[in-house]
């Protein structure tokens, strides 16, 4: 039986083969491969899809929230807070710019932070929260300002997972001081290698993002501060171009996926995406639940179905974390997701036919196994 993968970056490359192998000729051709205009015309062009004024290509999406908060400002001793079923790369700039890392608990419908939780977490040194939009499914982006804009803390957008997803009809990308791109390869849009993007509506902010992801520079040899080399390089540049233009179609197929799957398994005992009122979700992941966790994974990989766990283990219990102090039972609806969660195959290419052969497996699973 044909193997279901999780993501397939294969089957994207073959239907846009021609156009990719052309741009990045074109930039070989041309031996200008740093700060050229490939990365000059896709900042443009992201910062015009995300409805912001600068977009800032930078060499990963951790190395983007590294410079955000940089840029923000951010000292030692300075608190940021976000949630803890997150990737790292959400939380590893806070150590870097030496601020202290402090965790929230998630909301158990959305996975997102849950304000009322954020509440209780803000003290008079946090400077800002990251507010992840996970899964693809947008922060509650509202109910987190009313807490923290009146107290002058920063928001800054993790987006990695959202590219194009909609916050009451507005893309995400400018409802905070700064978001935060990362274009992993397994991305909804995603390059041939690492790259990420800071966008942001302040020009004051774009402009030391620029500075610091090129050594501290506005010109050649003359550095204005300390920065990093941090660039998005020409060749991911001009993939990345190529690619935006479909981003739309591939992210409708994603949702049209996210409602085949859950037409079909809202009938079976696992909870499926609760994507919100006035949010569009672009489902980066379709995540469902179940207490059968475990043995549904086993059952469906021995089905040549291949799945997911976005994350196995929250970063408040993570060993890099441990100087942190925190210990089991501190985010009790965090720790409780992490052992049902399930992400299942979820890219654009898949199709109608391996969609119902994965709900088939899961219902042959609920009806034999979860009694
Ligand atoms: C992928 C990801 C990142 C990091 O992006 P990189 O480009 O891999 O550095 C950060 N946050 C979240 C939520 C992610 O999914």
């Amino acid at each position: 039986m044909q193997k279901i993968t999780l993501v397939d970056l294969g089957a994207q490359y073959q239907r846009i083969k021609q156009e990719i192998n052309d741009a990045i000729f074109e930039v070989v051709e041309s031996s200008n491969f740093i700060l050229g205009k490939a990365v000059q015309n896709f900042e443009k062009e992201f910062a015009a899809y995300c409805g912001a004024s600068h977009a800032i290509g930078i060499g990963s999406g951790t190395d983007a929230i590294t410079l955000a908060l940089r840029a923000l400002g951010l000292e030692p001793g300075n608190r940021v807070v976000t949630a803890a079923n997150t990737f790292i790369g959400t939380t590893e700039p806070v150590g870097l710019v030496g601020a202290k890392l402090v965790f929230c608990d998630i909301d158990p419908v959305t996975y997102n932070l849950d304000p009322e939780k954020l509440e209780c977490v803000i003290t008079d040194t946090t400077r800002a929260v990251i507010a992840v939009h996970l899964y693809g499914q947008p922060a509650p982006i509202d109910a987190i300002k009313k807490i923290i804009e009146p107290r002058g803390i920063a928001l800054v957008e993790d987006a990695a997972q959202a590219h194009g997803a909609e916050y009451y009809n507005q893309r995400i990308g400018s409802l905070g001081h700064a978001a935060c791109f990362s274009f992993y390869p397994g991305k909804n849009l995603g390059a041939y290698g690492d790259g990420g993007a800071v966008v942001t509506n302040s020009s004051e902010l774009a402009d030391r993002v620029r500075m610091l992801r090129n050594h501290g520079r506005h010109q050649k040899y003359e550095h204005e501060i300390e920065g990093v080399n941090s660039r998005l390089d020409e060749l991911q540049a001009a993939i990345l171009r190529v690619k935006l233009r479909y981003l739309d179609a591939w992210n409708e197929r994603r949702r049209h996926h996210a409602q085949r799957y859950t037409e079909q398994l809202s009938a079976l005992a696992v909870i499926t995406p609760a994507e919100q009122p006035g949010l569009r979700s672009v489902y980066h992941l379709y995540v469902i639940r179940t207490p059968h966790r475990d043995a549904l994974r086993e059952f469906l990989n021995k089905r040549g179905i291949s799945t997911g766990i976005h994350y196995p283990l929250p970063l408040h219990l993570q060993p890099a974390y441990k100087h942190l102090g925190y210990g089991v039972g501190d985010f009790p609806v965090t720790e409780a997701i992490t052992k049902e969660i399930l992400s299942l195959p979820m890219y654009p290419e898949l199709t109608e036919s391996d969609i119902d052969r994965i709900c088939e497996g899961i219902r042959e699973f609920m009806i034999t196994h979860a009694k």
